[in-house]
């Protein structure tokens, strides 16, 4: 959660500072801040309650100036989103301001030592005592900044990405992290940092991502200095990173998720790229070639994520346990991590994660390896903590997701388990060959058909518009379209902050049909695959009750048109590859329901993107 950016160099660090920002802003946008050092040797703090625009339109008649920087857009964990919560936090004689990414578990200790010692606190946040600490770190032992980040940040205990700036050190940021990301861009006798690649790549495409327990010493004129905690030096390693800008804009859409949403087909193409030949019916995937004895050795495969990308690990689920025949678990990371399970080293461990950040699934997948498991990681962030973390992985290659909602990502996430599901029972020679070659002949159709679902946006839009009454929801699907109705559920709370809920359909029949009435939407998934008739039964016991039935259907299907009170119309595909197809139509549902109520689609109330909190 939250967005940390900073600037040392040549320029104004301001405009650089704020544009940043709001590249970040998807990341939390309850309060935001800056701190410039001027020419005068000032350090000025300027922050706000709610978005960047906030900040922007407080620091319109201020002092702007400094061509040293740092920023950040908060999503509060500790203390109230206010004026005085939001970063940068200044130390007590205002010279040092910090900024923060993460929670400080031992916070309320530290504070307690630093009050006795007669320091005074501002904020109600964790975050404000590690710049009070620095600098009681500062005077206590007479030492230089970076010695006493590294000794205050050993004292920490929990996640953080900082960046601190300092009056008596006007040419230095240092910034360091554990647990949150943080990267740092090298420009020409400028340096950038971020929380993530987005505000820097359009200055320089030079980043090195800090790892877990460095600092960053960043000094005008001098070359990028990287040490761990206990001062050991460490040759940063720079990589080139790729992002179109483009990716970043809403490009004549009018929200980022609606944009998303209609770039998948295209997505889906390049994360088939150079992996499905379908001139030569097969697919190649690098870390099965590489790895191919630990993953087709699996006795079981145990999927650990959270959120969208759990429903993908359920959909991975059904596809490894069909095609591979390999017995599988799928577990929301936070549980995993806390309780004590299982594994060890017959076992291939798949974290799933969109940002390659989410804390729960980072931690889980440490559990997993200290235990011997075999690690592979399905992220969307290229050179996020996740991929470095793992044993081998693949990129679902989708590009930046900024929406909030997580869309494109999803199909990315599904459209990669589908690819290892194939290769890995091919190379077990667990598939038949007509089931192999069937499957990826279809996929290569799926963006055309996907195309297809989404000229149903206006229809779809016009149904919206008669749901916008319902308080609840309910979302009915099986097999490979059980976790396809539980994505849909998540969508419409996400965005719409209307209560929906999932089930197998045939569930519902234990408890949830006390809840079908003639005001309850009922959306159903019911296209012809091979528990057609059972959804159609389900769909009648709906109907006896008087819910509204919105069903999504395949083309041409005249007998639910008879049941449901509204039916979408979506291209037949193989079952296993149905998600990739049926989850459009409610992506879409509930973009229109929140549009039509009012609500901020890209940012919704209380959620953050990439969840680097646990
Ligand atoms: N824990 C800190 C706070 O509540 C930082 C939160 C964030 O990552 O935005 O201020």
């Amino acid at each position: 959660m939250c967005g940390i950016v900073g600037y040392i160099g040549k320029r104004n660090a301001y405009p650089i500072l704020i544009k940043g920002l709001k590249r970040l802003e998807y990341r939390g946008y309850d309060s935001a801040g800056i701190a410039l050092l001027n020419s005068k040797n000032e350090l000025n703090v300027y922050k706000t309650k709610g978005k960047v625009s906030n900040l922007e339109h407080f620091a319109k008649d201020k002092d702007c100036n400094g061509t040293i920087g740092i920023a950040h857009t908060r999503w509060a964990t500790h203390g109230e989103p206010n004026q005085i919560n939001a970063h940068p936090h200044y130390s007590e004689s205002k010279n040092i301001a910090l900024i923060h990414n993460g929670i400080i578990e031992n916070y309320a200790d530290l504070k307690e030592n630093l009050t006795r010692k007669g320091i005074h606190f501002q904020s109600n946040t964790d975050t404000e005592v590690i710049v009070q600490l620095i600098e009681y770190l500062l005077q206590k032992n007479d030492t230089d900044l970076l010695t006493a980040v590294q000794l205050a940040l050993s004292h920490v205990v929990g996640a953080y990405a900082i960046a601190v700036i300092d009056r008596n050190n006007p040419d230095v940021i240092v910034a360091a992290r554990k647990s949150s990301p943080l990267v740092v861009g090298i420009g020409d006798d400028e340096f950038f940092i971020a929380s993530d690649a987005s505000p820097i790549v359009e200055y320089t495409k030079k980043m090195v991502f800090i790892d877990n327990e460095e600092v960053a010493y960043i000094k005008r004129g001098e070359e990028l200095k990287i040490v761990n905690l206990n001062n050991v030096e460490i040759k940063p390693e720079i990589e080139e990173v790729m992002l179109d800008i483009g990716q970043l804009e809403k490009g004549g859409y009018e929200h980022f998720m609606l944009k998303e949403i209609f770039e998948q087909p295209a997505c889906i193409e390049n994360c088939m790229k150079g992996r499905v030949n379908i001139a030569h019916d097969s697919i190649k995937l690098s870390a099965l070639i590489d790895f191919h004895d630990k993953l087709v050795g699996a006795k079981r495969i145990i999927i650990l994520a959270c959120g969208t990308s759990w429903h993908s690990g359920m959909i991975g689920k059904y596809l490894f346990e069909t095609y591979c025949k390999i017995p599988v678990e799928v577990e929301y990371a936070s549980e995993f991590r806390y309780r004590s399970n299982v594994v060890g080293e017959n076992d291939v461990v798949i974290a799933v994660s969109q940002s390659g950040e989410t804390a729960d699934t980072l931690a889980a997948v440490e559990l997993a390896k200290e235990k011997g498991a075999f690690v592979y990681g399905i992220c969307n962030s290229v050179g996020s903590s996740i991929p470095r973390a793992t044993h081998t992985g693949s990129y679902i290659h989708v590009g930046p997701e900024i929406g909030v909602a997580s869309t494109k990502a999803f199909s990315g996430q599904v459209t990669v388990l589908v690819m290892l599901a194939l290769a890995l029972a091919k190379s077990k020679n667990a598939i038949s060959d007509k089931d192999y070659f069937e499957i990826i002949a279809e996929l290569a159709k799926i963006p055309e058909k996907m195309k297809k679902v989404l000229q149903m946006n206006e229809k779809i839009a016009d149904l919206a518009k008669i749901f916008t009454y319902a308080h609840n929801f309910i979302y009915l699907g099986r097999g490979y379209c059980f976790p396809v109705a539980l994505e849909g559920a998540l969508k419409l709370k996400e965005i719409s902050y209307i209560h929906a809920e999932g089930y197998p359909a045939a569930e519902m029949k234990h408890g949830p049909i006390a809840l079908i009435d003639d005001e309850m939407p009922v959306v159903v998934i019911a296209t012809q695959n091979a528990l057609y008739e059972k959804v159609v039964s389900n769909m009648q016991e709906v109907k006896a009750r008087k819910g509204r039935i919105i069903a999504l259907i395949s083309e041409g299907d005249e007998k639910i048109k008879d049941i449901a009170n509204f039916c979408i119309e979506v291209p037949q595909t193989l079952e296993c590859l149905e998600p990739l197809i049926t989850t459009i139509p409610l992506q879409l549902l509930a973009y229109h329901i929140a549009v039509c109520k009012g609500k901020n689609v890209d940012q919704p109330r209380n959620l953050a993107k990439s969840v680097t909190v646990e």
